[in-house]
């Protein structure tokens, strides 16, 4: 497995790309999340749409979601391509209200794969690849609908490994991450960090996120969604024992 964080800004950065993900497994390349940037953010790291095989959304906030239409457009006119978009069955509404703006339906563009969560998205090769869902509603913003995301990938050995996104998520000590940390098979975690110069209920702090996890888990921990002051943060984030993503950076496990 491999993961490409193609932008780490949060919503209002000038600086870098917008927070998302290319996960690459066996004959799929994955989007996680496809902000406003990402008509940039494809290409710079070196791809276009139609190399791209299925989109996840975290939730509709439009630094996570804001690049799904015109995305679905060029897949369409550009490549007569018709990528999948897996939803939870809370998503669903969601995005043909999105696409409800313009006319459409989801399903003009893309093959919409309703989760029963848990999804295996493939099992084919060495190993099987789960999708997994964790809702993270009321801890984010006043969004309706919020997720935490993991890709979990099980050898045939029964050796597994996992990746977790956080998303966006503010309280993040009455979340389910501090046993998806601990866990000795979360091998990553990016993680939502907030370094702006005024405190938000919608982004961990970093004096938060050193409250919640032990010394030792942090080495896991991939510090992303942040400010475009990260400089100033850069010592404290490492000095803490956290790693801090970069942008097209490929990481493989
Ligand atoms: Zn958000």
């Amino acid at each position: 497995m491999r993961v490409i964080p193609l932008g780490v800004g949060g919503a209002f950065t000038d600086r870098f790309y917008h927070t998302n993900y290319l996960v690459e497994i066996p004959e799929c390349r994955l989007l996680i999340d496809i902000g406003t940037t990402i008509r940039y953010s494809l290409l710079a790291a070196g791809y276009t749409a139609q190399d791209i095989n299925a989109v996840v959304l975290t939730h509709f906030h439009s630094d996570h979601v804001g690049g799904l239409e015109e995305f679905s457009q060029r897949c369409r006119y550009m490549y007569q391509y018709r990528p999948t978009i897996y939803a939870m069955p809370d998503q669903v509404p969601l995005l043909a209200s999105l696409f409800a703006l313009h006319g459409a339906k989801p399903a003009d563009y893309l093959n919409v794969t309703t989760v029963e969560n848990p999804i295996v998205i493939n099992n084919t090769g060495d190993a099987q690849y789960q999708l997994e869902y964790y809702s993270t509603i009321g801890l984010h913003a006043q969004v309706t609908s919020n997720y935490m995301i993991s890709i979990r990938q099980k050898g045939r050995d029964n050796k597994a490994i996992r990746v977790v996104f956080t998303g966006d998520i503010g309280p993040i000590e009455k979340s389910e991450l501090g046993r998806l940390v601990a866990n000795p098979e979360t091998v990553a975690v990016f993680h939502d960090c907030h370094t702006g110069s005024t405190p938000t209920p919608a982004h961990p702090s970093l004096e938060q996120m050193k409250d919640l996890y032990p010394l030792e888990q942090r080495g896991k921990i991939h510090v992303i969604h942040y400010s475009d002051n990260i400089d100033q943060y850069t010592d404290r984030i490492k000095g803490a024992g956290f790693k801090i993503a970069i942008q097209g950076e490929v990481i493989e496990w």
